[in-house]
Order: C-alpha cells, then sequence, then structure tokens
C-alpha cells in the first residue's frame, strides 16, 4: 500500500498506487508519522471513499489547513461519480440568468421537499439550498465548467448544469494532491473505525484498513463511501423490491461505510425509499463506444413518449425518473421504450450525458426509421399498438382530447411536449437501473452521523450518497454530487477546526 502525497493526479480510470509511491515515514513526509511497532500514522482527518463527496472533502479539509489521509477501495479513484451523467443541481447561477430561468434557493429547497414526499429532513435541504450556491462558485474557481444548464427529473425549471464528471474529478484530485497535504492510497479499503473511550466519552479516531493497518484522525472520520447498489445482500434487505433492477454504480459501492458506522449504533433513514432509474439502455454500447455512451438516457423530459413491448404509455412521462422507473419494472420484461421524433433528436446535447442522443445512436443503442412502424419493427415492438399510441398522444398535444396518463408538462410542470410527428423516428430499449441508493447515515446539518437515540457519534461524519435523511422518498436530478460537493465541504472545515482545537486529541 502506498501514499502519492505529491504525486500526479491519475484520471479516474488508471492506477493510482503503483506509480505514484512514496515510503511512507519519510522524514520529509510531513503528511505521516509512522513509528517502528505498532503506533499508528496520525493526521488530522481521514477521508474514506474517493467519488465527488471524498474529493470535495479531502480538498476543502487541505484548504482548511488539515493533514488529510484519503483512502479508495478499488484501483481507481472515482466510484459512481466517474460514470454518472455530470448534472449538478444548483439555484440563482448566472448561466440560468444568462437564460432566463428564473430560480432561486427557495424554489430549490421547495422543489427538493416536494420530490422527496416532504419526507426529506428539511433542515439538511435547507442547508443544501443555502451552500449551494457557494459550492458552485469554488468548483467554478477551480476550473469546472458550467455552461449548459437543462430541465430534468422532478425540476420545476432547467437546473442541472452539466459538467464531465471525470474531468471534474482530474481537477480536484490534482488540487488536492498539490496541496501538499492530502496524502491519497487506492486499493486501501477502511475495514472499521477506531474509538476511544466509552459511554458519552466515546469518540472515533481512526480507521483500521482491511490489511489491519491503523490511521488516526484527530479531527475526525469523514466516510464518503457511495451508496450500496453493487451489494446483493444488502439490496435483499433494504430494497428487495429492486431485485429485477440492474446493478449499476461504481464497483465499490457495497455499503461499507454504512456497515462501519452501524457498528458504532448509526441511526439509518430512508431506507424503504431505494428506488431505481429510469432509462439505463438494455443493449450494451457497439465496441469502441463504450466509455462514450451514456448509461443512462431520458428523452422523455425533452418530449419522447414511454411505452411497454405493446406499444402502450403506462405512466405520465413528466414524473420523476424513480417513479417511471419503478412502472417500467412493472411490464412484460421489464422493459419500456422512449420513442421520439426529429424534434427531440434536434436537442441532444453532450452535457449531462443524459441528454447525449446522438453518443447513443452513434453506439447503435437508439434505433431510427424514417416512419413509426419501421421503428416498431426495429425494437420488436407492437406496431399497430404503437400508431394507436401516437394517435392519441397527439391529439392531447393538439387539444382534442385530455392526455391519458396526466401529462401537460415535460418536467414537473416545465415545458410543453411537442408532438411525434417529425420523421425520422427514434427509439431505444431502456429498463431500470439501481445507479444509486440515497439513504443510509441519518446526519445532522455538520454532516454529522447521529446514533439510534439522535446523539451526534463524535468524530464521525458521512457525507455523499452513504447518508440518507436530504431525499425523503424519491430524488430530484443532480441533487447528489451537488450534496456530495456542499455537505463534503462543511464537514471537512468542521474537522479541521476539530484538529486546530484540540491539538493533542
Ligand atoms: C449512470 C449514473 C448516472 C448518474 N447521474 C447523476 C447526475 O447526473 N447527477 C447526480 O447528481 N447524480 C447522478 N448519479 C448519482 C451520483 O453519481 C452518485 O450518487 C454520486 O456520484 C455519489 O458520490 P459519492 O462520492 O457519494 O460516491 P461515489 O462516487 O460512488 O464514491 C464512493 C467511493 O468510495 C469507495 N469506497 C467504498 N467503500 C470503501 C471503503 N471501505 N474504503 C475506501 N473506499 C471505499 C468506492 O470504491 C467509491 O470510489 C448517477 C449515477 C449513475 C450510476
Amino acid at each position: 500500500m502506498n501514499t502519492d502525497r505529491m504525486a500526479a493526479a491519475p484520471t479516474p480510470g488508471t492506477h493510482a498506487n503503483a506509480s505514484t509511491a512514496m515510503p511512507a515515514g519519510r522524514d520529509d513526509d510531513v503528511t505521516t508519522r509512522r513509528s517502528a511497532g505498532r503506533q499508528a500514522d496520525v493526521f488530522d482527518l481521514v477521508v474514506v471513499g474517493a467519488g465527488m463527496a471524498g474529493h470535495c472533502t479531502a480538498l476543502a479539509g487541505a484548504e482548511a489547513g488539515a493533514r488529510v489521509a484519503w483512502l479508495e477501495k478499488t484501483p481507481r479513484y472515482g466510484g459512481s461519480t466517474a460514470m454518472c451523467g455530470g448534472a449538478f443541481a444548483f439555484a440563482g447561477t448566472d448561466v440560468q440568468k444568462s437564460k432566463g430561468v428564473p430560480d432561486s434557493p427557495e424554489l430549490l429547497e421547495e422543489d427538493l421537499m416536494k420530490a422527496g414526499g416532504w419526507f426529506n429532513d428539511r433542515g439538511l435541504v435547507h442547508t443544501y439550498a443555502e451552500r449551494q450556491y457557494d459550492a458552485y462558485r469554488w468548483l467554478q474557481g477551480l476550473g469546472i465548467p458550467f455552461d449548459q444548464v437543462s430541465l430534468s427529473g422532478m425540476q420545476s425549471v432547467p437546473r442541472n448544469h452539466g459538467t464531465n464528471p471525470r474531468e471534474a474529478l482530474r481537477l480536484l484530485h490534482e488540487r488536492a494532491l498539490a496541496s501538499g497535504l492530502v496524502s491519497f492510497r487506492s486499493d486501501a479499503a477502511a475495514a472499521r473505525l477506531l474509538t476511544r473511550g466509552e459511554g458519552a466519552e466515546r469518540r472515533v479516531i481512526g480507521v483500521e484498513l482491511a490489511g489491519g493497518e491503523r490511521l488516526v484522525a484527530r479531527g475526525g472520520v469523514v466516510l464518503a463511501t457511495g451508496g450500496f447498489s453493487r451489494s446483493r445482500e444488502l439490496v435483499d434487505r433494504f430494497a428487495p423490491h429492486l431485485r429485477a433492477a440492474r446493478p449499476m454504480g461504481g464497483e465499490g459501492n457495497t455499503g461499507d461505510g454504512l456497515r462501519m458506522a452501524w457498528a458504532l449504533g448509526a441511526d439509518l433513514v430512508d431506507m424503504g425509499f431505494t428506488k431505481g432509474t429510469f432509462g439505463a439502455p438494455v443493449d450494451a454500447p457497439a465496441p469502441g463506444h463504450e466509455d462514450r455512451a451514456p448509461r443512462i438516457l431520458s428523452a422523455m423530459y425533452r418530449g419522447a413518449i414511454v411505452v411497454n413491448r405493446a406499444g402502450r404509455r403506462f405512466v405520465d412521462e413528466s414524473l420523476s425518473y424513480k417513479v417511471i422507473g419503478d412502472r417500467c419494472l412493472e411490464q412484460p420484461g421489464a422493459v419500456a421504450f422512449q420513442v421520439f421524433d426529429q424534434q427531440v433528436m434536434d436537442q441532444s446535447s453532450p452535457l449531462p450525458s443524459v441528454a447525449d442522443y446522438r453518443a447513443a445512436h452513434a453506439a447503435g443503442l437508439i434505433r431510427e426509421a424514417p416512419t413509426l412502424a419501421g421503428l416498431a419493427a426495429a425494437l420488436g415492438i407492437d406496431a399497430d399498438g404503437l400508431a394507436e399510441t401516437v394517435r392519441r398522444y397527439n391529439d392531447a398535444r393538439d387539444g382534442r382530447s385530455s392526455d391519458e396518463f396526466g401529462r401537460t408538462s415535460l418536467s414537473t410542470g416545465y415545458g410543453t411536449p411537442t408532438l411525434v410527428e417529425r420523421a425520422p423516428f427514434y427509439g431505444i430499449a431502456c429498463t431500470t437501473g439501481l445507479t444509486s441508493t440515497y439513504c443510509g447515515l441519518r446526519t445532522d446539518t455538520g454532516a454529522r452521523v447521529l446514533d439510534v437515540f439522535g446523539a451526534p457519534i463524535d468524530g464521525l461524519y458521512a457525507v455523499g450518497e452513504v447518508a440518507g435523511g436530504f431525499h425523503g422518498a424519491s430524488y430530484m436530478s443532480g441533487s447528489s454530487l451537488g450534496k456530495g460537493c456542499v455537505f463534503g465541504r462543511i464537514a471537512a472545515a468542521d474537522a479541521a477546526e476539530r484538529a486546530r482545537r484540540d491539538p493533542a486529541a
């Protein structure tokens, strides 16, 4: 296992460990103090996990002057973040203003609460709404561009600020290592939390790695381990209704952070609300397109309809892709098809990648035909059913009838759906993916993990997807990357301050 404190940042997908090794315990290595025998290395802060939340935490810790040990279980940093659509939900930004989008922190807060069915923790949501603009400016200041804004699930105005998530991670990683205060290790799984003291005196003082090595954190340990979409056992336990959903998300996302905190009596929240995401292409991308093809596509928010094998709609497509995901699993074969015309294809944009229809088309995932009958044949769905569905849908758009599923907007009351009429026609077979779990450790607005009685577990923080409470019953697009950044910065600042206040801890 190696540290690579001063090494050049590897991009997501490269091996961080092998080429960037620095022997631990060198005299000039200010980040570690390794001595003979059993004494552990001592840091101000230990960050567990290297997705968006871990990156923001590690860098913000270094900015606050903390010496940070940063662990990643897999050979590559990135987790789900490196695979994701790259959309951040921010409100009141210059990009929105330049496009005439009327948004505000208050509207964002209301949309988040509405998306979560008011089951969300209002304190967490309010903190996000208050701090998100600052996080946006911070990311921009680090060189991460946000020049596009689009509409997505449960947003009452276009609010998804698209960026390339891999490039964003690379920039954050480089900055963190360049600080000279961050020691990053890949292939380094945290296995247990270390504590000192009993009862009210107990505090988390570090982590033990899978090989038995111990790292001490004077200011605290931040769990940024992502969700549990890759743990069959935890999916069976907490989300058995999603057994048929396709596991997606980072390969290391097996719920380790949940278990480690659980062992200390941490409370869990929102577990019953875990939902899949509609829009995972059924087919594999053509060879050579694996990295460019979107992993999730949501053309319904730009005007596509969603039908089953019989060519019939079964849901209001303006609803959250989580809700559509549930309905998709009820369809024959758990498959549904997004069908659209050239007007929607013309709105394709590279970012966020969920709207990159051209990349999906080039990868062979989207089929094209000059007629609806031809498209039905290409997709293997009932041609008469599709023709009848499109006729009825277009009648509703023209005001000749009301929409049979109550669709009146592109998404959540915003935008006007167009007719499906301009050839050529396009379609893609999709299923529901378990991209993210969005439930987990209960935290307060300072990102401190709470135990089952509501008291903070001293010295333990949770940020990003491993933390529950923020989303409630469902999810507003773009809010996961955003909350990882906002709460990662909060946790880092608090832990750094604790280490400063109590240097001998
Ligand atoms: C296809 C897809 C599209 C998505 N699109 C969007 C989007 O556009 N906008 C949005 O907001 N969200 C999106 N999401 C969800 C979002 O990507 C995730 O919720 C978010 O990236 C989680 O960030 P994170 O840092 O909490 O976790 P991750 O990015 O998953 O990082 C967690 C890291 O912790 C590591 N880890 C786990 N256990 C340990 C351990 N014991 N020790 C050390 N390391 C450990 C993992 O290996 C992983 O690298 C999407 C998800 C997917 C899969």
